[in-house]
């Protein structure tokens, strides 16, 4: 017997990031703005109503496509928000978070070689789930400064170039993680006309769909809404991020008929079902008016400013974070051209006690976000403040 049991094709899998700076957080008594979760639980009603239904005998298995009033909530929520109309019958299916939605859609989707096409930095899930189907990755770099307004941006013949006969999907990650990036119009109507051309489907993970700051070059526009993309794009979310209960993995994906039931036949093979009592829960969430997810905004952008200050006055070159969790920041300025992310994420809880997670780990080139690093601010003011005060050792030396 080998020495690893694992599969040959998951060995460059190794511990993710998060398990290692988390770790290293604890160890060091460091601020974690490292992973991405808040540390304020979500609106009261949602939990009233989680408590509620644990109480009320809602604990047995779910439906396989999610309870029906879930399934209508989702429907009516992408309705209000994004005017686009799907049949809560066939077109939505609930899903073990946005994760398990990527994992199945792939899965189901992808034959060996068939090839998916997704922008580095990507969410650390991606990898795997192309890995796991045999499916090949064409990543196209997103590049501070290229973008408009000096946003992250791309090279419009990088991504023709990575379309090809065996492009199967385009995998679609807006607003962006890590980078903060919310992709414009025109850009989408790039990447619809390139899915069209090579007849590809889109598989798009919306979770900070309610996550875009004001001052975005753009708000967000779901790629299901271009012409020709309604029939062809699977739009994935997550109650997650947006209700800030990222323990709770309930989301869902949406899109015509075929593609919920490819994603359906794959997951009940996974996990079946998932959260029976927090279904109800969510369902009420998304209800919840307007004024919620505008306030809910307006609080992650109140604390984005917070750190972006406090980074910038540590000497970080902060780039621009128009939505989601995130900012980056280049460590050059600090660093010089020796040091890459990793070890300056692994000397920093020593040199100031914060904890930031480098974002080359989040592409096939490496090289690509060697001096870039990732910091979350979905976290109370007070602890960014701490985590700004921390950081100014940096400017003066520390
Ligand atoms: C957090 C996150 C997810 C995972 O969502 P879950 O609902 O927790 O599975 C997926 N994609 C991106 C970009 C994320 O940041």
């Amino acid at each position: 017997m080998t020495a690893d049991p694992l599969v040959e094709r998951m060995r460059a899998f190794g511990t993710t990031i998060f398990t290692e700076m988390s770790a290293l957080a604890v160890r060091t008594g460091s601020i974690n703005l490292g992973q991405g979760f808040p540390d304020t639980d979500g609106p009261p009603e949602m939990l009233a109503a989680a408590a509620a239904a644990l109480r009320e005998g809602a604990n047995q298995y779910p439906p396989l496509p999610g309870i029906p009033a879930l399934r209508k909530r989702i429907t009516e929520h992408e309705q209000r928000f994004w005017g686009l109309s799907r049949d809560p019958d066939t077109e939505v299916v609930v899903t073990a978070g946005a994760t398990e939605a990527i994992a199945a859609a792939i899965l189901g989707l992808c034959e060996p070689g068939d090839e998916v096409v997704t922008f580095e930095p990507y969410y650390d899930s991606y990898a795997a789930s192309i890995t796991l189907a045999g499916a090949v990755r064409r990543p196209v770099a997103l590049r501070p400064g290229i973008g408009p307004q000096g946003r992250y941006g791309f090279d419009e013949a990088e991504l023709r170039a990575a379309f090809g006969p065996r492009t199967r999907l385009v995998l679609l990650n807006s607003p962006h993680n890590p980078t903060g990036k919310v992709f414009t119009r025109t850009e989408l109507t790039l990447i619809a006309e390139l899915c069209q051309e090579y007849d590809a489907y889109a598989v798009t993970d919306e979770v900070y769909e309610h996550l875009v700051f004001t001052d975005a070059a753009e708000p967000h526009t779901p790629l299901a809404t271009l012409p020709g993309m309604h029939d062809r794009t699977l739009r994935i979310s997550s109650a997650g991020k947006t209700f800030s209960c990222t323990g709770w993995k309930v989301g869902w994906a949406t899109g015509p008929a075929g593609l919920v039931s490819t994603v359906q036949r794959v997951k009940q093979f996974l996990t079946f079902v998932n959260a029976g009592p927090l279904q109800p829960a969510v369902a009420v969430a998304l209800g919840l008016p307007d004024t919620y997810f505008t306030e809910f905004r307006a609080g992650l952008q109140a604390r984005r400013d917070r750190l972006v200050t406090g980074l910038t006055e540590a000497g970080f070159a902060v780039q621009p974070s128009e939505g989601t969790y995130f900012v980056t920041a280049d460590i050059t300025p600090l660093a010089g051209s020796t040091i890459d992310g990793a070890d300056f994420c692994r000397q920093l809880p020593e040199r100031c006690g914060v904890v930031a997670v480098p974002t080359q780990v989040f592409y096939d080139h490496k090289q690509e976000g060697r001096h870039l690093i990732r910091f979350a601010f979905c976290k109370r003011e007070e602890v960014i403040d701490e985590a700004a005060r921390r950081l100014a050792k940096l400017a003066a030396g520390g």
